[in-house]
């Protein structure tokens, strides 16, 4: 039996600071102890002056997967070591099926690859790109297998796309068995024609990426997602990547009505802008992403939201590629570029950063990044929190360290940062994983492959089900 204690730092919850001693026993959060009083631990760690987090939680990455028939730049090993320098210590990663593909099959190849490579642990999202008869059929063993969350696409016609019919019959089984829908909500069909228009008058040029892919396409679909899920029984709905303010209004206005609807943003929407896409194409095609990067007014939008609290979750959305080598002059035609930014190991610095200049507060950013994502997709009591019985991943923050980013001291595998050269307060101290140290001061000083994957149980519903419209035909069982 081996004990560690974390002494003399700030604990950081959802919930506010405790200057408390921790002690970590086995692998799990033992005790929490009057500050200076835990001095019978086989390891002592003095944290005075830093801060105490739970490790935090990615519940949307993209590692090892192909998108547009180009392969994402991190595999399951690098990814989730560039998470953990980062201070997250769980990442959920996103599974595609594709058209004609087998759901179970297809997640049974990526927890093959998955296992014994990853830096952190780690759980699957269930992409439905297909939605037919005998993919409905499988959501059951999605359950089982620890993966009660599923994507459905309203962009990307001819690809991941499902029609009204397909998302209103996924959202009714997922109703039926309490499955999570996450949504990516763009108008797939009305962006198509927005893009046919722009490439018959030879616009091919990165601007144009956002202006066929606007807010009002966005905040459409997130409408139409909500009405739908209402007639198919309501399952919980999670809007992923929300990036504008027609978007955020269609999910306050459901949150009202009392819904089951929860929304994340990403870094890149609160603090990049759509004028990155006028840069050089060599420059330019980092910043292409889906839905496109917004303007001020709708990054203004994004922060109060995440305030008030119709934002629930920060993910990254890492979608890492190097896109420059891959698109040369014949190719320069912004509708054919696979869209992604790689964030996973910036998220947690940007949003700290955010907190220590008093954006938002210190509970509201641990909120975001670790104990809401747990919560809403079934991580806890294991993961998000440090009370006493969850697991010991523990990320140190220092408030008076600094960060500087950028692709020569980054770990993920882009040739690029789209936050080159920024200064962030705070930075992250050492990493620990159900116990295990995995990063001190920058360096990597654990175990590669300590990362386990974590099945999930749905996650915590909020809201009496029974009031709901179309509430009495849901058996949760
Ligand atoms: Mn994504």
């Amino acid at each position: 039996m081996t004990t560690l204690a974390i002494r003399g730092g700030t604990v950081l919850t959802a919930s506010g600071t405790h200057a408390v001693d921790l002690v970590v026993r086995d692998g799990l959060v033992d005790s929490w102890r009057a500050p200076g009083t835990a001095t019978d631990a086989d390891e002592v760690i003095d944290a005075t002056d830093l801060h105490v987090a739970p490790g935090f939680v990615d519940v949307h990455t993209h590692l090892e997967t192909v998108v547009a028939g180009v392969s994402t730049a991190d595999d399951f090993a690098s990814g989730t070591r560039a998470a953990a320098f980062g201070g997250t210590t769980t990442v959920v990663d996103f599974v595609r099926q594709g058209p004609g593909e087998d759901l179970i099959e297809r997640l049974d190849d990526a927890s093959g690859r998955a296992r014994g490579r990853c830096a952190v642990d780690y759980g699957f999202h269930q992409i439905v790109g297909d939605v037919r008869d005998s993919s409905l059929a499988r959501f059951p063993r999605l359950v089982a297998a620890g993966v009660p969350s599923i994507k459905l696409f309203m962009a990307f016609p001819g690809d991941l796309y499902s029609d009204d019919t397909q998302l209103l019959r996924a959202m009714r089984r997922a109703a039926e068995l309490g499955i999570m829908v996450m949504v990516h909500a763009e108008n797939g069909l009305a962006m198509e024609f927005l893009r046919e228009r722009a490439r018959e008058g030879g616009h091919l040029s990165l601007p144009w990426h956002a202006r066929t892919a606007t807010p009002a396409i966005e905040g459409e679909a997130t409408r139409r997602a909500i009405v739908l899920a209402e007639l198919a029984g309501m399952p919980t709905l999670y809007f992923v990547h929300v990036s504008s303010a027609e978007a955020l209004d269609a999910i306050a206005d459901a949150r009202r009505r009392g819904l089951p609807v929860f929304a994340e943003t990403c870094p890149h929407y609160l603090y990049l802008d759509v004028a990155e896409l006028d840069r050089s194409w060599e420059e330019g095609v980092n910043f292409v992403c889906a839905p496109p990067l917004r303007t001020q007014e709708h990054r203004d939008r994004l922060w109060w939201a995440l305030s008030a609290g119709d934002l629930s979750v920060v993910s990254s959305d890492h979608c890492p590629f190097c896109r420059s080598t891959l698109f040369p002059p014949e190719r320069r035609d912004f509708s054919k570029l696979p869209g992604g930014i790689a964030g996973i190991e910036y998220r947690v610095p940007l949003l700290y950063d955010a907190a220590l200049r008093g954006r938002i507060p210190l509970s509201r950013f641990v909120d975001v990044t670790a104990t809401s994502p747990s919560r809403l997709f079934g991580l806890d009591p294991g993961k998000g929190s440090l009370a006493p019985g969850s697991h010991a991943d523990i990320t140190l923050l220092d408030p008076r360290g600094v960060t500087r980013t950028g692709a020569s001291d980054h770990h993920m595998r882009t040739d690029h940062s789209v936050y080159e050269s920024l200064t962030l307060s705070g930075s992250v101290h050492a990493v620990y994983l159900r116990g295990q140290r995995l990063v001190h001061k920058g360096r990597w000083v654990g175990p590669e492959d300590l990362g386990r994957f974590i099945p999930r149980r749905q996650g915590t519903d909020l809201y009496d089900r029974r009031s709901l419209p179309g509430g009495d035909a849901v058996d949760p069982a």
